[in-house]
């Protein structure tokens, strides 16, 4: 069976980052497997666009090189900020062809531990060992259905990450659940396509970024205080941003501040650009779902406060919840000898699991890294990080 030293998951914006530094060290012989930008291509709504700055939405690469700009410079068609969906996704396919022609995009099915270094399975049964394994698999198991939507026909209640397109609801009314960025973009595209859609949401008003004060005094204070407060990573509020930029810097902090920080960088917020186009679609916030009964093609929603919506369909904008156990292709006794809290991976440097050579990268490294690693911007963390660890070994 064939040997390689470090095999990667997944072709994101991580995997394509991590690959594409790691090939920087000499003699590693780096595999990367998937789809390039499958989850952004067919797990996120056509019309969507990017919440991340422009600064915030470069995937890094080694030489500064495969930034949007450069994208734009060569695809000799511009676009506007906000970034759309569907040029970042052909960004990252762009980058993969630069940076990583030899991707393999055949899909993992098993990696397991073995005397020889992990053992990696192909969906076709081609097998071969890895001295390291990285995940970066992104976060598609973990999407949050509330257990009311649990055992509902999909025809009738379904996860945002479900679909490619809204447009099949055009004529239908639909009540989307959430009050973040993809419940309310959900929503606004829906009344666009023709749905009649409303949002309901337990929180109870809507946090929208930059907003009129945040503009107006940010533009007062001027380029350089504003950087001060905010770091081109975009995540987090003034100050805060800075801190997670910095996850060596946080993770020092202890445990109940990070989570406090955290909570507060990431809480669910809508981009100001959605407030018109929403200006038409009705809002309910303050309210938890108490029930739900389908009565023949509809449903019945009944909220805590006594009031009901019958509709055609739920579209459920309650986000994901990380648990590495639901990666289908982690082999159960891998699983269980990694270290975890509430389904978080327990990182050191390098994001090492506590299995030696197992690394996660994305969403399921916030626990330890903080919530910038729930974002492209936090791909240059995350593969500098990597390469300090691996190379690091290689010269030892
Ligand atoms: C609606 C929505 C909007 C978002 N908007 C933004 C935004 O504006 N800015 C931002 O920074 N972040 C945004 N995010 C967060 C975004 O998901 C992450 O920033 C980004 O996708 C993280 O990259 P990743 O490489 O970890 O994961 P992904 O992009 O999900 O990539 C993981 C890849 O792994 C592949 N894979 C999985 N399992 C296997 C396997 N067994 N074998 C082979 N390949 C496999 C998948 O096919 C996928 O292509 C958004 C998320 C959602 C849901």
């Amino acid at each position: 069976m064939s040997k390689c030293d470090v095999t990667i998951i997944g072709a994101g914006p991580y995997g394509l980052s991590a690959a594409a530094h790691l090939r920087t060290i000499a003699g590693l012989d780096v595999r990367l497997f998937g789809k390039p930008m499958s989850f952004w291509e067919r797990n996120m709504p056509m019309g969507m666009f990017l919440r991340s700055g422009w600064d915030a939405t470069h995937i890094a690469d080694p030489a500064h090189a495969l930034t949007l700009e450069a994208f734009q410079a060569s695809s000799g068609n511009p676009f506007s900020k906000p970034v759309p969906l569907d040029r970042f996704v052909q960004y990252g396919q762009w980058y993969q062809r630069q940076a990583l022609p030899d991707l393999d995009q055949r899909e993992i099915v098993r990696i397991e531990a073995s005397p020889k270094g992990f053992r990696v399975t192909l969906e076709d049964g081609e097998s071969f060992y890895s001295h390291r394994v990285v995940v970066a698999a992104g976060i598609h198991p973990f999407a949050w259905r509330p257990p009311e939507f649990a055992n509902l026909d999909p025809a009738l209640a379904s996860h945002s990450s479900q679909h490619r397109d809204l447009r099949r609801f055009a004529g239908q009314q639909v009540l989307v659940i959430g009050s973040g960025q993809s419940a309310l973009e959900s929503a606004a595209l829906l009344y666009e396509a023709g749905a009649a859609s409303e949002v309901a949401a337990r929180a109870q008003h809507i946090h929208w970024l930059q907003g009129w004060a945040s503009t107006t005094l940010h533009r007062r204070l001027g380029n350089i205080v504003r950087n001060l407060l905010y770091a081109p990573t975009d995540v987090g509020p003034a100050g805060i941003s800075q801190l997670m930029a910095r996850p060596d810097l946080l993770r020092k902090l202890p445990r109940r501040l990070q989570d406090k920080l955290r909570k507060r960088a990431v809480r669910p917020a809508g981009s100001r650009w959605l407030v018109k186009r929403l200006e038409n679609v009705p809002i309910r916030l303050g309210r938890s779902i108490a029930s739900v009964a389908s009565i023949g093609e509809r449903l019945k929603v009944r909220f805590d406060d006594g009031s009901e919506r019958n509709v055609q369909h739920v579209l459920l904008g309650t986000g994901y919840s990380v648990d590495i156990s639901k990666y289908p292709f982690l082999a159960r006794e891998l699983v269980q000898s990694i270290g975890r809290v509430n389904g978080y991976p327990i990182l050191q440097a390098g994001l090492e699991t506590s299995v030696a050579g197992l690394h996660i990268l994305g969403a399921p490294a916030a626990w330890s890294f903080g919530p910038l690693l729930q974002f492209v911007s936090g791909t240059h963390f995350a593969s500098r990080a990597l390469v300090r660890r691996i190379a690091g070994e290689t010269a030892t």
